[in-house]
């Protein structure tokens, strides 16, 4: 990796065939389509591989025989491994993406650059924080993880207040069937619709909010100041507090070009910039959507490599 940007021009002076930003399921099958077309690579993720899939318990719409997210993430994460023109950047993400007319460039966490002449983008989404939506107010910087993330160490025998009531309550409650936990679920108006599969389940407990002001100690306990759709006050404790407000999406900063709900449309980049998985629109996030995006945008790369149109004709 260069210290300083490549110079651009020469293919010789750029790092790699192909940057890919993002280790989930788009990045990880990109790596491995470039590989099979002889391009380099280098991936960059901050996390583990496929780390949302270590999360998933039961899956039903993955091709391969895989039912459950760990099983799949551990599949990808060895392939991965032995793809020898695959470099993996672990523990680094990328702070800025800027593209020009010959190349692409990243620079990482670390201050350090790297060029290649195209770039794969797969950042996905994370969750949306209590500071985007007016409903809540939080001390600010504060950054909760989502109620997805909770294991079932996390939750049994606790209350756990949920900010919001997206479906993702549903998942956990399906994904811990016996888990002794109480759910205090603050939620808007606009989110009451959701809340309909979890209304029967005994451990939740619905609270429909015009405003809340939430409080965390040192130790993670949360207390709120709850108004209530009808404006009536009261407050609420829990031994711990959770996101189900929704996702954003992840785009690092620089030249991706954004849409108004903040998702990187594939059609609106650079030619040299290929946006792939769940960073492209709000529809289709699904694994093996996303592994398709990411085979299909390093194939774009090989063919724009060689000044071959991909859709011939
Ligand atoms: C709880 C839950 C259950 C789900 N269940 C299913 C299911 O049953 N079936 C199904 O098909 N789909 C399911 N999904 C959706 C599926 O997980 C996603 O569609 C899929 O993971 C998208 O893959 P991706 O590669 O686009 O993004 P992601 O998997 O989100 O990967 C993006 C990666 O980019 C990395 N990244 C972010 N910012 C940067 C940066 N600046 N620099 C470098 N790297 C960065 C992140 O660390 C992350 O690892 C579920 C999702 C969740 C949250």
């Amino acid at each position: 990796m260069a210290d300083t940007p490549s110079r651009p021009g020469s293919p010789a002076s750029h790092d790699t065939d192909l940057i890919i930003v993002g280790g989930g399921p788009a990045g990880c099958a990109a790596a491995r389509m470039a590989a099979g077309v002889g391009m380099r690579s280098v991936l960059i993720e901050p996390d583990t591989l496929c780390r949302n899939l270590y999360r998933i318990g039961a899956l039903n719409n993955v091709l391969g025989g895989h039912t459950a997210g760990p099983a799949l993430a551990d599949a990808i994460t060895a392939e991965l491994r032995s793809t020898e023109l695959c470099r993996p950047e672990l523990g680094r993400h990328v702070v800025e993406l800027r593209a020009g007319d010959d190349h692409v460039a990243v620079t990482l966490d670390t201050g350090a650059h790297l060029t290649a002449p195209y770039a794969v983008v797969a950042t996905g989404v994370g969750p949306l924080q209590p500071r985007d939506v007016p409903w809540i107010t939080a001390p600010s910087g504060l950054v909760l993880p989502p109620l997805w993330q909770a294991g079932a160490d996390d939750a049994e025998g606790r209350t756990l207040l949920v900010l919001g009531g997206d479906r993702l309550i549903g998942t956990f409650l399906r994904a811990h069937p016996d888990t002794d936990v109480r759910l205090l679920v603050a939620y808007p108006a606009a989110d009451a619709y959701k809340t309909e599969e979890i209304r029967g389940d005994l451990r939740v407990t619905l609270l429909p909010v015009e405003h809340l002001t939430l409080r965390l100690s040192g130790g993670g306990a949360a207390s709120a100041d709850v108004v209530s759709q009808g404006g009536a006050r009261r407050p609420v404790t829990a031994d711990a507090a959770y996101l189900s407000i929704g996702n954003a999406p992840t785009a690092p900063p620089g030249d991706l070009v954004r849409g108004a709900d903040g998702y990187c449309p594939p059609a609106d980049q650079h030619p040299r910039v290929i946006v792939a998985g769940d960073l492209r629109s709000a529809r289709f996030q699904r694994i093996m959507t996303a592994m398709g995006s990411g085979s299909e945008a390093a194939l774009r790369a090989y063919y724009a490599a060689r000044d071959l149109p991909s859709a011939p004709g």
